[in-house]
This record gives structure tokens, sequence and C-alpha cells, in this order.
């Protein structure tokens, strides 16, 4: 007893595991899949490796770069980032310099763009508008000839629903900062480098990301536990305390006791698991909060490199993925000396078409593509690999927010249960965000345990979760 037990081994659930443990505390880590790493886990195939979508590692929290440079020792890699953007059939540099636009998309239409930009910016300036969708938001600031080239189709792909029914909350959270007057004062000056979206250079472990989860389960172990393949399916509760986990590991269930719990799984998730039940209206309520899933389609290929690109983003509607990119041009040990890979990512809604597709139709589709915007020559692709990810994207549409403030409301009434990460919170986190979430609840954790019975537990759960 004492000890906390933790829902999930992405890097949220894992940097909690390792605080506690560092600070002396009895942790057991479930994880319901075979490797560790969640959605920053690296895939193992043959001789190759690639991420589920490339993670680069940026911070503007020295203290997690601290944390993240003492974990990992030598293994990081330090990574110049140069991305492009497939935009009506060319190449342009991602995020847009003026110049290369200017010459790229024509005389009319960079006229157009900063016309309508001038426009916006002065009826910004004289009145900031309320905006409400993502739509709303880019065109007051960017313009409505900058929305429909660059954002639209992009964002359009990522969240399967139309820009004016994503509401701003991702986009304020996504390109914080960011104007076209500070992407012009980059490209010139190169003096907003410290904006995330525009960071020129970040960090990677040799190995791939998943590197870090697998860094972090030697420093749990051997004091904590972290046990793979064991799902969690029910969370008993009573008096406004966790009791306990149902879990199920190789076919077999068992009871977790525990003082403390803290879960990272997807927050529809874990309100489904409650026992007894919660109220009708909560689940009603989280029912109606949606994640976006993800297909990985990596095409190995013999040859030495493709691009020297970071990511290449793709908007366009009349190709299946919506970004590439070559692990190799991340770290050369990606793949066997000569060889290269590419990595697609193909965004959709578990259950439909694209989610249900046999892996070889998808890799041949994947293949296609690549082979006419001239990625790729089919005889040079010696294998290929599917890797399904479900809840990749919390989705924020117009009205949600009624939704997730009931669900939050009523898991506020559990004094021994912190939520956090990405799909926990249902909060668009990087992976130094989920990092710095793991930690804080550890530290909560850490504190509440100096006092001697659960129930003078009274921090409240919801401003918690909100911080
Ligand atoms: C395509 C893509 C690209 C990204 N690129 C970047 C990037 O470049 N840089 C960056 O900083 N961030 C990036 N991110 C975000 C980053 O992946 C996340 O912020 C981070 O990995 C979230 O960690 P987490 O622990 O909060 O959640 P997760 O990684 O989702 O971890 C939750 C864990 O809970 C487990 N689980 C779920 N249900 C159960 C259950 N019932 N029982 C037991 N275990 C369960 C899951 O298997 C998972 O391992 C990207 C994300 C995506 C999808």
């Amino acid at each position: 007893m004492n000890s906390t037990t933790i829902l999930g081994g992405g890097l949220a659930g894992l940097s909690a595991g390792l605080v506690l443990t560092r600070a002396g505390r009895r942790v057991l880590v479930l994880e319901r899949e075979p490797a560790l790493g969640g959605l920053a886990r690296t895939i193992v195939r043959g001789a190759f490796r690639f991420d589920l979508g490339g993670h680069r590692f940026f911070t503007r929290d020295k203290g997690i770069e601290a944390f993240l440079r003492e974990l990992m020792g030598g293994e990081l890699l330090s990574v110049p980032r140069k991305s492009q953007i497939l935009l009506r059939g060319r190449y342009f540099d991602y995020p847009l310099r003026p110049l290369n636009a200017l010459s790229g998309l024509g005389p009319w239409t960079t006229v157009r763009m900063l016309l309508d930009y001038a426009v916006e910016h002065a009826r910004h300036r004289l009145r900031p508008p309320a905006s409400v969708s993502l739509e709303d938001w880019v065109v007051s600031r960017f313009g409505r000839t900058m929305f429909e080239i660059y954002f639209k189709g992009y964002s359009e792909k990522i969240w399967g629903i139309p820009c004016e029914r994503v509401c701003t909350e991702w986009v304020e959270q996504r390109i914080q900062g960011l104007s076209l007057g500070v992407a012009i004062r980059r490209a010139l000056l190169g003096s907003a480098a410290d904006l995330p979206t525009l960071a020129e250079a970040f960090l990677y472990p040799a190995l791939g990301i998943g590197r870090i989860a697998e860094r972090m389960r030697e420093e749990i172990e051997p004091d904590g536990r972290v046990v793979t393949e064991a799902r969690v399916k029910r969370l008993e509760h009573d008096g406004g305390l966790v009791e306990g986990l149902a879990v199920v590991r190789g076919g077999r269930s068992c009871v977790v006791e525990g003082d403390e719990f803290i879960s990272t799984i997807p927050l529809t998730a874990l309100v489904r698991m409650l026992h007894p039940a919660a109220p009708a209206r909560v689940l009603e309520a989280a029912s109606r909060l949606r994640y976006r899933d993800l297909v990985i389609v990596a095409v190995m290929l013999d040859r030495e490199r493709v691009t020297d690109q970071t990511w290449t983003y793709v908007p366009g509607a009349d190709i299946p993925f919506s970004r590439i990119h070559e692990p190799t041009n991340w770290s050369a040990t990606m793949a066997p000396q000569g060889k290269t890979l590419l990595v697609t990512e193909h965004f959709c809604f578990s259950g439909d078409g694209t989610w249900r597709a046999r892996d070889e139709d998808l890799a041949r589709m994947t293949i296609d593509h690549l082979g006419r915007m001239g990625f790729v020559d089919r005889r040079e692709v010696i294998d290929s690999a599917v890797v399904r990810v479900a809840k990749a994207y919390p989705v924020f549409e117009v009205g949600y927010r009624e939704h997730y403030d009931r669900v939050c409301e009523y898991l506020g009434r559990f004094r021994n249960l912190d939520i956090v990460g990405r799909g926990g919170t249902f909060k668009y986190l990087n992976m130094d965000h989920a990092i710095a979430a793991g930690i804080e609840a550890a530290e909560r954790v850490v504190r509440r345990s100096g006092r001697e019975r659960r129930e003078d537990l009274t921090e409240p759960v919801l401003a918690r979760m909100n911080a």
C-alpha cells in the first residue's frame, strides 16, 4: 500500500512514474500496448525504425529540457529543421518565406494575399474580432487568400471537419503568437526562433523518439514496476475515492489496489470505465467528445536518401496523406546504411474507409502517390509497414467545451485520481507539456502523501486538470 498506480505508459505516465520512484514511492505503471511510449513510440521493422509521425523535441521550458538531457545522456542529436509544403503542385519552404512565396505563387496571388492581409490587419487593429472558429481566427489575422491557400486544406485533412467547425482553442495553442508579421520578421531577421512553430532546430534521440520512454522505464525499474500488455478495464470507486482497478493481461483479469491513481488514458475511455457507472448526462457528454485517429504507412527503400527535409506537408485533397517524413534525415541510424524510408500520415476516424482498408491496399496506394510525386521508384521499394494509431488528436469542435466541462466536473469528485496527458485531459499537448504534466502530477502525489488520512485530500481535482 501507500503506492501509486499509473494508467498508461506514454510520456506523461512514465514521467510521473520516474519522479515518484526518485521520491521513494512505490509505483506501478500499466500500459495496454506491448511497447511503451504511447504516441511517442518508435516502431522497429527489421533494421528500419520510425516514429508514429516524426516527433521532434522542442521546448521553451529550460527545466524540462534539462530533465530530458539528464535522462538521455549522450543519446540526443541536435537536428536542423527544414520543411516544405506542397501547394498548387510546387514546393515552398515551410513556414512560408515571403520571397519564396512571391516567386512561387505568382504576382497576382501574392498581391491578393498581401492586400487581404493589409485589410484584415487594419480591421483587426480597429476592432479585434470575436473569433469562434479556426476559419474566423486565421482569416482575421492572415486574410482569406492566405487561409484558402495555406491553412484550409491541411487543417481539414487533420480534423476531418470543415475549418468553420474547428474551434479557436486549437489554433491558439498551435500557432501561438504567430502572425504574418512575425513570419516576415523571422524570414528577414531570423528573430522569432523562440516560437515553437518556427524553431530552427530540435532534439532527437539517435534511435528514435521511443528511446525516451525506454530510458524512463530503465530508471523506474527495478524499484517500481512497469507492466505492458496490461489493459485497464474498470475503475472501482466509492465515496469519491478510487479503490482499485480491474486489469486484463494475457486473457486473465486481476484487481489492482492502490492509494493514489494517475490516469493518462483517453478521458472518454476513463469515464466509461467507472464502476459504479457515471451518470447518464456525463456519459452522454463524453460521447460528444471525439478524437481523430491516424494510420501510418511507412515505405522502406533501397536508396540512400530521397529528400533533405524534416517534414513535407501535403495539404491537397487529391493526396490521401497529410505529411511525409524521412527518418534518416532526423538520425542516420533509423535505417541500414545505403537505405532509407518514407513515413506518411493518413488522418482518419477509426472505422472509416482508411482505418478499415487492408494493409496491402494502403501500402499500394501510398507507393502510387509517392511515385507520382516523384519521391519513389516502385522498383526501389523493399518493404512497407502499416500502423493504426487510435485517438491521436483531440478534436476541438465548436461547442465541445460544454461537454468537456461536464465530464471534468464529474471527475473532479475523485480525490485520489489525478488526470494528466494529451488524451487524458483532451488537450493539444506536445511531448514537453506531457512530460511536465506527469512531473507535476507526481509532485502533487508526493505532497498529498504527507497527509495522514486519504479523506483529508481536499485539493480540487478540477482545478488541477485545468491548470
Ligand atoms: C502524428 C503526431 C505527431 C506528433 N509530433 C510531435 C512532435 O513533433 N513534437 C512533440 O513534442 N509532440 C508531438 N506529438 C504529440 C506527442 O505525441 C504527445 O504530446 C505525447 O506523446 C503525449 O503523451 P501522453 O503520455 O500524454 O499520451 P499517450 O502517448 O497517448 O499515452 C497514453 C498511454 O495510455 C495507454 N492506454 C490507453 N488506454 C489504456 C488502457 N485501457 N489501459 C492501459 N493503458 C492504456 C496508451 O496505449 C498510451 O501508451 C505528436 C503527436 C502525433 C499524434
